[in-house]
C-alpha cells in the first residue's frame, strides 16, 4: 500500500490540486442540476408553448403548454422533427441561417374538429460558447381571445349593420389612408355620393321593413357593379351610399362606372311580392381637382349629387366648382401659414380633461388656432392640412410642444398643482428622425417635469411596427407620456398595443356621439374600456356632450372625459379662472 510522504511539498501540491479539482466538478455538476431544475420549472410552468431542438431539428424539449398548443403529445414528438410543416420551416431556417423571427403571427388547430388558435411565434438559435449553432429554440403565446376581440372590434367599427358593406368610418378612413400614403399628382380618384331618388315614398307606403329589404339589395346590385379591388362601395346611412374609385385615368373611367350603375337600376325590385322600380342619382368629385381632403371630396360629390336633383333625377352630375369671392385660397394660405409662424398669430386654446367621478380637472389638450388679423380665428382642420402637407407642420408643431410646456410651468409657477398636458403630434413630425432630439431640447429649455407631457398620436403612426416600437421607446425613457388619439378609427394591431408601451387610449368622439344611440358604438366603447383595463392602460373619452354619455362612461369605468359637456377649448386665462374657482371652492370647504 502506499502512504504519501506528508514532508513531500511536490506530492501535497499534487494532492492539494486534485481535492481542488473533485470539488469544483462537484460543484460544477450542483449547479448544472440546479441550473437543468430552473429550467425544467421555467420550462413546465410558463403559458407559452416551448419547443427545443439539437442541431439536425430534432425536438429535446416540448413543455405542457406546446403539447395543449399542437395537440401533440411529447411522448409521441421527442427526437423527432417539428409535426407542424409550417414550424418545422421556421426552424430549419433558425438552423441553418441563424435567423431570428419574433411575433410571427399563425394559426395552430390543436386537433382536427377543434377551433384555430392563433399565436405569436418567436423563434431563435441556441448557440454554444464558440458560437456555433448548436440547436434551436421556439415558443408560441396564444392570443386567440386578443384577435378575435380585435377583429370583431373592427368589424362593428366599421360595416353597416343593415347591408354589411362599409360605412361612412371605413370609407373616409379608407380615403384617408390613402391621402397619407401621399397620391401621387398624376394620379386621380373619383369619390361618388349616391342617392335613390323616392326611397321616403317606399319607406312610407311598403314599410320600413321592406324598405331594409330594399337597400340590401340595393347594396348588391351596387357591390356587382363595383366588385374590382379598387373600387369601394360604402353605405353613408339611410339611402345614401358613396363609391371609391382608387386607380382612374381619366375622369371617363368614373363616367362609365356611373352609367352603369345608372343601368343596373333599370331592371325592378322584387320586394314582397311586388315589383319595384326604382332609380338613383349620383353626384361625382374628383381628386385632386375638387378637394385634397377627405372633407372636401365628400362634401363636393355631395353637391354635385344636390346641384343635380334640383335639374332632375335619374342620373349622374360631375362636381363644378364655383369661383368663390371670399374665402383663403390654398396657396395664399400656404404662404400665410409661414407668415403668420414668424408674426406669431398661432395660439393655444386648452381643453379641461375631467375625472369622471369627482368632475375635477385633470389635465388640458393643447389645441392651436390661429388669430388671423382679418379672418378671425381660424380652426385647426382649415390650416392643419395643409402644415401638414408642406412640411410647415414641423416649425408649427415645435412651437406648439414649447408653448404648452411654458404654459405648464407658468401655471405651475403662480401655485396651481401641476397637472398634464397633452400635445397633439402630427404623422409628419412623428416620422422626422431628429424628433427625440427636439422633444429633449424642449424639456431642457422649459424645465418641464416630462412626467406631466403627454403627447397624442394617432393609430396610423404606428403602422409601421418596428419603427413605431423605437421611437416610442425612446420617447418613453425620456419620461414622457403618450396617447393613442381618436382610437378606433384607424387601423391598429391591438396586440402591439403593450410593447407601444401606451399609457392611455383616447376613444374617438365618433363613437361616444352616438353611445346613446347605436348599440354596436356603445358595444365598442364598453369592449375597449375593458381591454385598456386589462392590458393596464388608462382610457379617457373625448367628445363628451351630454349627461348621458357621460354616465354611459362611467359605469363602464371609464374615468377620464373631455368634452363640451363639461367645457370647449378655452383661453390659457380662462383655464386659470377655473383653477382659481375650484381652488377656491376646495378652500373653502375645507376653512
Ligand atoms: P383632436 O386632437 O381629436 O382634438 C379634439 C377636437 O374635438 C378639438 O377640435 C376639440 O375642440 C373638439 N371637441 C372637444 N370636445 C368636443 C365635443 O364635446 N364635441 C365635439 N363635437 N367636438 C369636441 P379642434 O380644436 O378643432 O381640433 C381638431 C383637430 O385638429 C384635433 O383633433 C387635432 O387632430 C388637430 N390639432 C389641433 N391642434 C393641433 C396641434 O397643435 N398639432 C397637430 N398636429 N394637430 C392639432
Ligand atoms: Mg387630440
Ligand atoms: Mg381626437
Amino acid at each position: 500500500m502506499t502512504t504519501i510522504d506528508q514532508h513531500n511539498p511536490f506530492l501535497l501540491a499534487m494532492l492539494c490540486t486534485v481535492v481542488d479539482s473533485i470539488e469544483r466538478e462537484l460543484l460544477l455538476k450542483k449547479q448544472n442540476r440546479r441550473l437543468h431544475i430552473l429550467n425544467q420549472v421555467v420550462i413546465e410552468t410558463t403559458r407559452n408553448g416551448i419547443i427545443i431542438t439539437d442541431r439536425d431539428g430534432n425536438i429535446t424539449e416540448f413543455n405542457k403548454f406546446a403539447e395543449i398548443l399542437t395537440g401533440a403529445k411529447k411522448q409521441d414528438v421527442i427526437n423527432k422533427p417539428i409535426p407542424n410543416a409550417k414550424t418545422n420551416d421556421f426552424i430549419k431556417e433558425v438552423l441553418q441561417t441563424g435567423k431570428e423571427y419574433e411575433d410571427m403571427e399563425f394559426m395552430l388547430r390543436p386537433k382536427m374538429g377543434q377551433d384555430e388558435r392563433v399565436c405569436l411565434f418567436d423563434a431563435f438559435p441556441i448557440r454554444d460558447e464558440n458560437m456555433q449553432i448548436m440547436g434551436a429554440f421556439a415558443q408560441f403565446r396564444d392570443i386567440t381571445e386578443r384577435y378575435h376581440t380585435q377583429k370583431q372590434i373592427n368589424y362593428l367599427a366599421y360595416h353597416d349593420d343593415l347591408t354589411g358593406l362599409p360605412n361612412r368610418r371605413f370609407f373616409t378612413g379608407h380615403i384617408g389612408e390613402l391621402l397619407r400614403q401621399g397620391v401621387n399628382e398624376n394620379r386621380i380618384f373619383a369619390v361618388m355620393f349616391l342617392d335613390l331618388d323616392s326611397f321616403k315614398k317606399i319607406n312610407d307606403t311598403l314599410g320600413h321593413n321592406n324598405g331594409d329589404v330594399l337597400l340590401k339589395m340595393v347594396a348588391e346590385r351596387l357591390k356587382a357593379c363595383c366588385h374590382a379591388s379598387d373600387q369601394l362601395v360604402s353605405r353613408m346611412g339611410g339611402d345614401e351610399f358613396t363609391i371609391l374609385l382608387e386607380e382612374i385615368k381619366d375622369q371617363t373611367e368614373a363616367i362609365q362606372v356611373a352609367e352603369e350603375i345608372i343601368r343596373a337600376f333599370e331592371k325592378p325590385f322584387a320586394v314582397d311580392g311586388y315589383e319595384l322600380y326604382i332609380t338613383a342619382s349620383i353626384g361625382i368629385a374628383f381628386y385632386p381637382q375638387d378637394g385634397r381632403d377627405v372633407e372636401m371630396l365628400m362634401k363636393n360629390a355631395d353637391i354635385a349629387l344636390y346641384q343635380m336633383k334640383d335639374d332632375g333625377k335619374n342620373n349622374y352630375n360631375i362636381f363644378k366648382s364655383i369661383p368663390s369671392g371670399g374665402g383663403i385660397e390654398r396657396l395664399t394660405l400656404e404662404n400665410s401659414i409661414r407668415k403668420a409662424l414668424q408674426l406669431e398669430e398661432f395660439v393655444l386654446y386648452y381643453q379641461p380633461q375631467i375625472d369622471s367621478k369627482t368632475g375635477e380637472i385633470i389635465g388640458t389638450e393643447a389645441l392651436v388656432r390661429w388669430n388671423h388679423p382679418t379672418l378671425g380665428l381660424i380652426p385647426p382642420a382649415k390650416f392643419i392640412p395643409i402644415a401638414e402637407e408642406t412640411g410647415l407642420i414641423v416649425p408649427l408643431g415645435k412651437w406648439v410642444l414649447k408653448t404648452a410646456c411654458l404654459q405648464h410651468q407658468k401655471w405651475k409657477e403662480k401655485g396651481f398643482t401641476p397637472m398634464r398636458v397633452s400635445v397633439n403630434l402630427s404623422s409628419r413630425q412623428f416620422s422626422k428622425h431628429d424628433l427625440v432630439e427636439t422633444i429633449k431640447e424642449i424639456l431642457l429649455e422649459t424645465h418641464i417635469d416630462p412626467s406631466y407631457l403627454e403627447l397624442e398620436i394617432t393609430e396610423s403612426m404606428t403602422m409601421n411596427v418596428e419603427v413605431a416600437i423605437e421611437i416610442l421607446g425612446k420617447l418613453k425613457e425620456l419620461g414622457i407620456l403618450i396617447c393613442i388619439d381618436d382610437f378606433g378609427t384607424g387601423y391598429s394591431n391591438l396586440s402591439y398595443l403593450k410593447q407601444f408601451a401606451i399609457d392611455r387610449l383616447k376613444i374617438d368622439q365618433s363613437f361616444v356621439r352616438d353611445i346613446m344611440t347605436d348599440s354596436n358604438d356603445a358595444d365598442i366603447v364598453a369592449t375597449v374600456i375593458a381591454m385598456a383595463h386589462k392590458l393596464g392602460i388608462d382610457v379617457i373619452a373625448e367628445g363628451v356632450e351630454t349627461k348621458d354619455q357621460l354616465n354611459f362612461l362611467r359605469s363602464q369605468n371609464c374615468h377620464e372625459v373631455q368634452g363640451f359637456y363639461y367645457y370647449p377649448p378655452i383661453p390659457a386665462e380662462q383655464i386659470e379662472q377655473l383653477l382659481m374657482q375650484t381652488t377656491t371652492i376646495k378652500t373653502n370647504l375645507q376653512g
